[in-house]
């Protein structure tokens, strides 16, 4: 799917970074610089904003997302940060470093973010532009690599435009990115260390803030970045979930989706009255916490057509039901 029309480039200058900042509070994409690749941003806040990122990068699943913040202070309000966390964002950020540290449910991050887990990944970006965007914006921004899915992470503002087209409301152009390589991204919600992307920080110079860092193997099918849906921290559902869904029992939750979801349910929450897959991402992880919560037999899932976001929305479905 090539778009016809291309993204609106504007330079990086004061005027553009506002326009950049009021986009994405509408919760509108915005692309932009950082020291690493072009970050392809939206307010992490919002689940409607978050789910057109899925959509615009035409991504089969939904990753989770680094939310990106200007210092430490802000980056603390979203997740928690224990003493490791504390000294390696004192002595790298801002910088090319990604701390996964556990998600503080209360900062309102959205549920998206995060992809059913409950940690987050956190960077504070040294780039002036990125930096100016996030305090314009005065919300956090998630801000995954600015490319379609399986393409390359683009270090210009034109391979932006070329990957992304009109998915992307503004793209700010500071020029080429100065790493070019992505952020190192190092796991710290559980008790081991351990750097689950190699970037431009390294295992070595992360150990002599914190001693020891495991390097996860990228070979090794369960690992945590192979498959985040292996995490011993990972969301599953306690309730057994019936996929595909045409009707429900009265001892069921009904996760529906459409205007004429069958009638008798327990409880019922429906992901899009009106069908619309964007809709339905942006729900989808509140919604299976809601219901889960519910006291029910179990938890019935009607159809999700597998076209655009269907596709990220029915892995995360079977990838729960399967447990
Ligand atoms: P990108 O957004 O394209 O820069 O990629 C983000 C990277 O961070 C991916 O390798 C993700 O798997 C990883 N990541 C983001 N959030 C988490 C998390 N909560 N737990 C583990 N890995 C994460
Ligand atoms: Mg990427």
């Amino acid at each position: 799917m090539t778009s016809e029309r291309s993204a609106e480039i504007r330079i990086a200058d004061e005027a553009s970074i506002a326009a950049a900042a009021a986009r994405l509070r509408a919760a509108e994409l915005v692309a932009f610089p950082t020291e690493t690749v072009y970050g392809l941003g939206a307010d992490a806040t919002s689940d409607r904003a978050v789910a057109r990122i899925f959509e615009a990068k035409g991504r089969p699943r939904f990753n989770p997302l680094i939310v990106h913040l200007p210092d430490r202070a802000a980056a603390e309000r979203y997740g928690r940060f224990d003493q490791r966390a504390r000294a390696l964002a004192e002595r790298f950020w801002p910088g090319p470093l990604t701390l996964v540290v556990p998600r503080r449910d209360e900062g309102g991050l959205s549920l998206l973010c995060s992809a059913g887990l409950d940690s987050v990944a956190l960077r504070a970006p040294a780039h002036p532009v990125a930096q100016a965007l996030l305090r314009a914006a005065a919300c956090p921004i998630a801000g995954p690599s600015a490319n379609r899915s399986g393409k390359i992470s683009p270090t210009r503002a034109a391979h932006v435009a070329e990957s992304l087209g009109d998915g992307v409301a503004l793209i700010l152009d500071g020029g080429p990115c100065p790493v070019g390589l992505e952020s190192s991204v190092v796991e710290l919600s559980g008790e081991t260390a351990t750097l689950l992307r190699p970037g431009a920080v390294t295992a070595e110079a992360l150990g002599e803030v914190i001693g020891p860092v495991a390097v996860a193997s990228e070979a090794d099918p369960a690992g945590p970045q192979r498959s985040p849906g292996r995490l011993a921290s990972h969301y599953a559902p306690e309730h057994a979930l019936r996929l595909g869904a045409e009707t429900v029992r009265g001892d069921e939750a009904l996760l529906a989706f459409g205007p004429a979801p069958p009638a008798g349910a327990a409880i019922t929450l429906n992901l899009s009255e009106t069908g619309d897959l964007v809709e339905a991402a942006a729900n989808l992880f509140a919604h299976l916490r809601t219901l889960d919560a519910a006291a029910v037999a179990g938890i019935a899932a009607m159809p999700i057509p597998e076209t655009g976001l269907g596709a990220a929305i029915n892995d995360r479905l079977r990838r729960a039901a399967a447990r």
